[in-house]
């Protein structure tokens, strides 16, 4: 079984920055990554609120820059989905689809995924109007007329976005205020093609091979119509990925890992750090932030550990005991 001192599961900005600091700590690092790395970021088509970029950088970018950072001092990333996460000794047992590895640390940057409405014609158009990221999917819908479902951050950034592109966006939120930051309601509202359904809620998604209109509920007065549009872009807020959690960590109510102030779960050697622990501020910086400071505290961990320890510990699991 191949062994490495820091493994790190989630390629985000979080997992991206432990890696630079375990690589440079000299430590054999690897990330293993599902899809791209990036996480959230990676369809994201301007990063505002990171220091360092006063104009913004395309979230694509920086993550492709994250990478670079982390494999130059050496951590390796692979393409592979953890699967599952045993504790076997002083070690981790990691299985992946690809074979299994053995770690004296595991960070998990996993993340959060979008949550869905779950209403009617959800599922069905999905690929086919219904989106889960505007960079990804506006391009389709050039000069046409779309809705965006939520009041943070995300459903409005991203409405802003698709006012490059689109004709008019309707933003369907079921309160008459918003959650997103003040600076990005200051320009949601100057934005002549951004208009708001407010106190609406969608009931179904209809269409015929692509979405054409939405069936939108005032929740104040019970009133249902009929609105037309080419595609509907849901950002609703995420749920946290914990599954790799069970039996490791304690989680909150919404499934968040409770860590303490150097992102250490109850488990010894278990990290967990950004969008997946408890009380994240689940932005960019501060999930850096985490991953620094997990890094920072695996190499104590390890530091402190007996290195004749590790090794027969090691050498134990290889054999199978
Ligand atoms: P969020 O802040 O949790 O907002 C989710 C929005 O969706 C809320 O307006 C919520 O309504 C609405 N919503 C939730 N469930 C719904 C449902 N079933 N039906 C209809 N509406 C529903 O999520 P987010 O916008 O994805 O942001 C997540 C985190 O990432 C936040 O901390 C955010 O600050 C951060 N983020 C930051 C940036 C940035 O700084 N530029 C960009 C993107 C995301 P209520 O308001 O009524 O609850």
């Amino acid at each position: 079984m191949e062994r490495f001192d820091i493994a790190i599961i989630g390629g985000g900005g979080a997992g991206m920055t432990a890696a630079i600091y375990a690589a440079r700590g000299r430590r054999r690092t690897v990330v293993f990554e599902r899809m791209v790395t990036g996480g959230q970021i990676s369809t994201t088509d301007a990063v505002e609120n990171f220091p360092g970029f006063p104009d913004g950088i395309n979230g694509f970018d920086l993550a492709q820059l994250f990478e670079q950072q982390a494999t130059k001092f050496g951590a390796e990333v692979r393409p592979e989905q953890v699967e599952s996460i045993e504790r076997r000794g002083g070690s981790f047992v990691l299985t992946t689809e690809a074979g299994q590895y053995l770690a004296g640390v595991v960070i998990i940057a996993a993340g959060a995924d979008y949550n869905h409405l779950g209403i009617p014609g959800e599922q069905d158009f999905t690929g086919r109007g219904v989106s889960y990221c505007a960079t990804c999917d506006g391009a389709f819908f050039r000069d046409q007329d779309v809705v965006v479902v939520g009041g943070g951050d995300a459903a409005i950034e991203e409405s802003l976005f698709l006012a490059r592109i689109v004709r008019s966006i309707t933003v369907v939120h079921r309160r008459d205020t918003l959650r997103a930051s003040a600076i990005l309601q200051e320009r949601a509202f100057a934005e002549p093609k951004i208009s708001f359904a407010w106190n609406t809620v969608v009931e179904s998604i209809e269409g015929g091979n692509t979405v054409e209109r939405v069936i939108l509920r005032d929740v104040t007065t019970g009133d249902t119509r009929s609105l037309n549009t080419a595609a509907v872009f849901i950002f609703i807020g995420q749920t946290p990925n914990n599954s790799l959690l069970e039996g490791l960590a304690e989680l909150d109510a919404a499934g968040h890992a409770m860590v303490d102030l150097e992102m250490r779960t109850a488990t010894p050697g278990l990290f967990v750090v950004g969008d997946l622990r408890a009380r994240s501020a689940r932005q960019l910086i501060s999930a850096a932030g985490d991953g620094a400071t997990a890094a920072i505290a695996a190499e104590h961990y390890l530091g402190e550990l007996p290195r004749e320890q590790m090794e027969a510990e090691a050498r134990a699991v290889a054999a199978g005991e």
